[in-house]
């Protein structure tokens, strides 16, 4: 298992220091005027800044915006969100001309303690993506420390979210260090029981989701697209709905391999069918394992709403990725918002993992009502994989690590 125990911006004396902070500052932008339309992002980041300039630091901040690919568009210049934390910090925020060009080693040696300066997209230079080490050692050299609390590009092995602790002490800022704290506890010390709820679209996105899972919920309910292949893989018929075929023995020996560990894994036992994947499409209620040739699932029915939720208060830990049903449309959401429902009315710690779950939830209003939702969507999948993340391996252990002795 990786060291999800990190040290964190409290464990270290800042005072003095300047501290280059990566951020996920990667926000949605008005097309036509270029305008911030949803800001939470850099709302989510001033914990993290306010803390580190009440505490005498000045800091170097650093994010990507988009896909540039190496190339400066200026429709993706982060002046914009300079000026946005301008105005939530109601302090200037510099704004670099470049990346690690003179413009900002200039600004970045005069910059004094409590002062902020924000550089252009990293990903406007070619180096950023591919944490070459001139590029990466010049990001280093700005700062002092580097603090990173941009879990949602935690998977990616840049210079910006790992190349640059080859060169500085290395700690996370306040909301990665929620993320591997809650998301972490649940993968490590859960509270029992651990009920795990997985959905989506495809299995084939989720294959190492499921795998983890298996191996640490006591209760693994499986809904959404990807409950299709289970339903025909134990001999169902599914009718035109989402099914991968060549994922049918994965399917097989998922609910064998739960059998063996003794985790209850749940299909869903009937279904909101339709006769077309549109908005507008009548829900017929379906038997999940007997659904005629000319229907597709779109939503689990109300028979599994009743055995999911179930399962939901009695648990301890609730962790979910990924929607039921279609609840982008009005029609096959009810699923996915009554088991959210659940998760808001339960005492358990509650999770949400995802973009589209998050969204899910959001548009529910019950985003508020969960313990934690995570700000990953790709990074969040890899986390619950299990796999290592260069964004948090590089930064250092809070604790020292004790050999392990055969
Ligand atoms: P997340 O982003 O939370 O990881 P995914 O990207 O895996 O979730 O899946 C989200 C998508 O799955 C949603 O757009 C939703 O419409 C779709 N989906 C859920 N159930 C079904 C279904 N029965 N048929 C087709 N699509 C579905
Ligand atoms: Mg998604």
């Amino acid at each position: 298992m990786p060291c999800y125990n990190k040290k964190t911006i409290r464990d270290i004396d800042v005072s003095g220091k300047k501290v280059l902070l990566r951020c996920d500052f990667n926000v949605p932008l008005d097309k036509q005027t270029g305008e911030i339309t949803n800001d939470k992002r850099i709302i989510a980041s001033l914990p993290t800044i306010q803390y580190l300039l009440d505490h005498g630091a000045s800091i170097i901040c650093c994010s990507h915006l988009g896909r540039p690919k190496g190339e400066w568009k200026p429709e993706l210049s982060l002046v914009p969100v300079a000026k946005r934390l301008s105005e939530l910090l109601g302090m200037p925020v510099q704004m670099s001309k470049d990346v690690v060009g003179e413009d900002t080693r200039a600004r970045a040696a005069a910059l004094k303690p409590g002062e902020i300066l924000l550089l252009e997209n990293v990903r406007f230079d070619p180096e950023e993506e591919k944490n070459a080490p001139a590029f990466t050692k010049a990001l280093a050299d700005l700062a002092d420390v580097f603090v990173f609390d941009a879990f949602g590009a935690a998977h990616r092995c840049h210079a910006s979210t790992c190349g640059v602790a080859d060169h500085l002490p290395a700690v996370s800022g306040f909301l990665l260090a929620r993320e591997l704290e809650v998301l972490g506890a649940a993968l490590t010390a859960p509270k029992r029981p651990f009920v795990a709820i997985l959905g989506g679209s495809k299995i084939s996105d989720k294959l190492g989701v499921i795998e983890n899972l298996l191996e640490r919920a006591d209760v693994l309910l499986i809904g959404g697209g990807m409950s299709y292949t289970f339903n025909k893989a134990m001999g169902g018929k599914v009718g035109k709905s989402l099914c991968e075929e060549d994922k049918l023995d994965y399917a097989r020996e998922m609910v064998a391999r739960a059998r063996e560990k003794g985790v209850k894994l749940l299909v869903p036992t009937d279904a909101m069918a339709a006769a077309e994947f549109s908005p507008d499409a009548t829900p017929v209620l379906c038997d999940a394992s007997d659904i005629p040739d000319d229907l597709m699932g779109l939503d689990i029915g109300p028979e599994t709403i009743k055995a999911f939720t179930d399962e939901v208060k009695k648990a301890e830990t609730v962790l979910w990725n990924g929607p039921l049903g279609v609840f982008e449309f009005e029609a096959f959401s009810k699923g996915t918002r009554a088991v959210a429902e659940a998760l808001a009315e339960s005492r358990a710690v509650t999770i949400i993992g995802g973009g589209d779950s998050a969204a899910a939830v959001q548009q529910f209003g019950l985003s508020d009502r969960m313990t934690h939702v995570s700000t990953g969507g790709g990074a969040t999948l890899e986390f619950l994989e299990g796999r290592t993340m260069p964004g948090v391996a590089c930064l250092e252990d809070r604790v020292e690590m004790v050999a392990e002795r055969a």
